[in-house]
């Protein structure tokens, strides 16, 4: 087994091996680049260090002395040896980069005989001796756990006697100073001496480095990036080179380019006469790369050719770290560079056109899910936030404005031009006309599938919901966070990507669709398999799906439809109908309603699928909340209120109650409306095909696909059919019109996925409602479980992630693969898709393209990013 490897030894697909730093020091060796030398002891080592309860592993001991000994010979260097002293950096380096969250030691060979020797053959005593204070405060720190605030105590007092402001106005005899009462404080807080062996002292550095991997800072920064606990972290050793021997001497760090804007220019700081960390401290404001140019453009010219070739040889941007020491440069990292979504886009597409990289390579440089960024309004990533509660970012995008707390009240403030944020525990259908006319919803119960998440996607407005930190006093309209009241009309943001939640308003920035973000989306076009269609109700959102590139609808909920605010008085009539007559004539005020909603959606998507699916939600989605009717009794009663119109709401109570269901997400919903009550389908169905047959009239090319919800059974779906196929024909024979239609259903219920062979006799299509499904294969409530019991099963790694928001491949993924193997078996051309929530989400379009789905249909504002997953899935 070997532990170690000299940067010459590695390359830079070692990665898992040698962690980043140390597999990109080797290759950057390689390439002949001014790399100072050294070596890295493996992650292997560090697996084992563990294994053994913290000990180094058998046989690291001895190369590492084999290591040092050719790395004295190399420099000319000795340790110890005071005149001409090795000096290194020891630094941490995993295998995923966790910035920060690990140990570093610089300058680590110096002690008390290294540093006159140091002083001497530099000239420059004043650098030594704070090289000296430097190793001892970092080594003291990350090594011998010396509380930082101790040094810095030392420091502040010198520069305060010495009345200085800076570190750098500090003189040798300062440092020489401040040495001694370090060493004082080290011998103090560990009873011995600063160790002066610099075997002792490289040792004991390495040690501290292993040990990192497993502080604190580093387990939560894992958990928060789903990193593995067991990778382990390499550690680097490294000649030092110095940035702050004068002022032909500096330290920075640089982009290849632009990391937000992606533009094509070096971009970085850096700083004359100074080390690493310097930078990284703010103690000094750094100046902008370009300044390197006018003083010392000798290094500068090296350094951007340099870059080039790096980004040439990674065929990626570069965030490199540079020093140089008497006008010579040396490198010391290079990694590819983190970047805004905006930027990766240009850079990607650039690069193409710049010969540097293939389409299909660029099409996975772009993170989808980094695409919300661009397509929303957004917060202005420098604006300083007062973030007062965090809930489910559960629609993307941002948004400032006053706080309402009734649906009525936000709309009659926003047609007086105010921009509104409308708060509730949660909404209902009732709250539909409040969420259009708000700029945002913050709700403080449901999950992500919520009422609110839901619509609040669909429309691409910004909703935070879930935000159990808010405490809702609606009937004095405001509600509490901490000790902050918030009242009706104070003015609140939200931020739909994360689930911030700040007090007043904030700087915005626009969305813009750049012209190289259509142009590799054009790209993922010609790549991809899997279709792309949008989830839309209304003929706006239709058109906004054609818009972002969406190849037909994929689901129109017309529930949606009957929650406008002048039809629920008729489609409350419809419910509480007393018998078929009743009922017949509330269904004849909806049909001409119906019609216009499907005509315009069909039109819209002219030349397209457009897929309708019947009457879904449980009743009482439509009906006044119970308690809320008692009360307005017994209010009427004590005031003496009318008796007919007592009697009345006495009546509706009666009949809101009887329909009333324990468990309403698995009752009277779906497909069972539509066998207790076939007269509402048979409207829906009639409505369809009158605005089919008026388009077809008009010489417009439409292809409706009607479907049928929630179906468990082969004969179900069979009645509802034949239902819908009778009404078909007596459409075409009225209007003398034939058109074309397809009947299909969704695939919610397990038993469904589980008879899909048999099914698929009855129907053309299957969509996967994946909300439902999800729900009905772990049992887990869409609307309670993100609030109650999410987060542990997620912390406890029970599940990997929320199942509502990806793809449950192991168990609903597995129903969902025997659904389209069985089906297929019997219908090979059967057309198969998805609508849940999961056919926007990248990983789960990846799952539906490997299982061979014909489209996958989501929020409009999704569209691009399904339209970008499906080609990364099919690269
Ligand atoms: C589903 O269940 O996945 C679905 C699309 O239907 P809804 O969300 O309307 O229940
Ligand atoms: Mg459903």
């Amino acid at each position: 087994q070997k532990y170690v490897y000299a940067f010459s030894e590695g390359r830079a697909d070692m990665k898992s091996l040698l962690g980043g730093k140390g597999a990109n020091l080797a290759e950057m060796t390689n390439i002949g680049l001014p790399v100072p030398p050294g070596f890295t002891i493996t992650t292997e080592a560090c697996k084992e260090f563990y294994i053994a309860g913290r000990k180094f592993p058998e046989g690291l001991e001895q190369e590492l002395e084999t290591k040092v000994d050719w790395l004295e010979q190399t420099l000319n260097k000795k340790f110890g040896d005071p005149n001409g002293p090795l000096l290194v950096s020891v630094r941490s380096g995993a295998v995923i980069s966790m910035p920060g969250m690990m140990d570093t030691v610089l300058n680590l060979g110096l002690n008390d005989q290294t540093v006159i020797g140091l002083a001497t053959s530099s000239g420059n005593a004043r650098w030594a001796y704070d090289c000296y204070r430097r190793f001892i405060q970092m080594f003291g720190n990350v090594v011998l756990d010396i509380e930082h605030h101790k040094f810095e105590g030392i420091l502040e007092e010198q520069k305060h006697k010495r009345n200085v402001q800076f570190d750098n106005q500090l003189t040798s005899e300062d440092w020489q100073e401040v040495i001694g009462k370090y060493k004082a404080i080290v011998q103090k807080e560990t009873g011995r001496e600063f160790p002066q062996d610099p075997k002792e002292q490289l040792h004991k550095a390495i040690f501290a480095v292993f040990n990192s991997w497993e502080n604190d800072r580093a387990i939560v920064y894992r958990k928060i990036h789903k990193i593995s606990d067991d990778l382990g972290t390499a550690v680097n050793v490294q000649a030092m080179v110095f940035g702050n021997m004068g002022d032909d001497c500096g330290t920075g760090v640089a982009f290849t380019r632009n990391p937000s804007t992606g533009e094509k220019l070096l971009y970085g700081e850096f700083l004359t006469n100074a080390q690493g960390e310097d930078v990284v401290a703010g103690i000094r404001t750094p100046q902008p790369i370009a300044k390197l140019a006018d003083e010392m453009p000798d290094v500068y010219q090296q350094f951007a050719r340099t870059c080039t070739l790096l980004e040439n040889h990674y065929k990626d941007m570069q965030d490199i770290e540079f020093t140089i020491e008497r006008n010579k440069l040396w490198m010391l990292q290079t990694r590819n560079g983190k970047r805004t979504a905006q930027a990766a886009i240009r850079i990607a597409v650039e690069m193409v056109e710049e010969g540097i990289i293939d389409k299909e390579m660029a099409i996975n440089r772009v993170d989808p899910n980094q695409l919300d960024q661009l397509l929303h309004r957004r917060i202005d990533p420098n604006a300083k936030l007062e973030v007062v509660a965090k809930g489910l970012p559960a629609s993307p995008g941002s948004a400032s404005g006053a706080v309402v707390f009734n649906a009525d009240l936000a709309e009659k403030l926003n047609k007086q031009g105010q921009k509104v944020i409308l708060v509730g525990t949660e909404t209902t259908p009732d709250d539909i006309h409040g969420m259009v006319a708000a700029q945002g919803i913050l709700t403080s119960r449901g999950g992500m599938t919520s009422h609110a998440a839901v619509v609040a996607r669909g429309m691409g407005k910004p909703c935070v919901c879930g935000c159990e930190a808010i405490r809702i006093d609606s009937e004095n309209k405001q509600f509490f966070v901490g000790n902050i009241t918030v009242k009706n009309g104070d003015i609140v943001s939200i931020d739909g990507s994360t689930g911030d939640v700040i007090l007043g308003e904030v700087p915005m920035i626009e969305p813009d669709l750049s012209a190289e973000f259509l142009k590799l989306l054009q790209w993922a076009d010609n790549i991809r398999t899997l279709e792309v269609r949008a989830n839309a109700d209304t003929p706006e959102d239709a058109a906004k799906a054609r818009e972002f590139g969406a190849q037909g609808i994929g689901l129109t909920r017309t529930e949606h439809m009957f929650m406008a605010l002048d039809r629920l008085p008729i489609v409350q009539e419809m419910i509480l109908a007393n018998d078929i007559e009743e009922r017949a004539a509330a269904l004849a005020k909806l049909l001409p309603m119906q019609e216009g909603d499907f005509y315009g959606i069909l039109k819209a998507m002219e030349g397209l699928p457009v897929c309708i699916r019947l009457l879904d939600p449980p009743l009482h989605e439509f009906l006044p909340n119970a308690e809320e009717l008692a009360v307005e009794i017994t209010q009427l009663k004590l005031t003496n209120g009318e008796p007919a119109k007592i009697q009345q709401k006495e009546d509706l109570l009666r009949k809101v109650r009887s329909l009333s269901e324990f468990n309403p997400m698995l009752g009277h919903r779906g497909c069972r409306l539509g066998i207790t009550w076939p007269e509402v389908y048979a409207m829906q169905a009639r409505a369809i095909f009158q605005a089919t047959a008026r388009l077809v009239k008009e010489d417009c090319k439409i292809d409706p696909e009607v479907e049928i919800p929630l179906v468990i059974e082969l004969k179900e779906l069979a009645y509802l059919r034949k239902l819908v196929e009778d009404v078909a024909e007596e459409v075409k024979k009225e209007t003398g019109v034939d058109f074309h239609y397809s009947v299909g259903t969704m695939i919610e219920i397990p038993r469904a996925a589980l008879l899909a062979d048999e099914i698929a006799s009855q129907a053309e299509f299957f969509s996967f409602g994946t909300n439902d499904l999800t729900q009905t294969t772990l049992g887990f409530s869409r609307d309670d479980a993100e609030g109650k019991f999410m987060q542990p099963y997620i912390e406890k790694k029970i599940l990997n992630d929320n199942p509502f928001i990806v793809l449950d491949r192991k168990g609903v993924g597995k129903l969902m693969q025997w659904t389209v193997e069985n089906a297929r078996r019997v219908k090979p051309d059967l057309l198969i898709g998805i609508c849940g929530e999961h056919g926007g989400e990248p990983s789960s379009v990846e799952f539906c393209h490997m299982i061979g789905l014909n489209y996958v249909s989501c929020s409009p504002y999704r569209v691009p990013i399904a339209r970008l997953a499906a080609a990364q899935a099919a690269v």
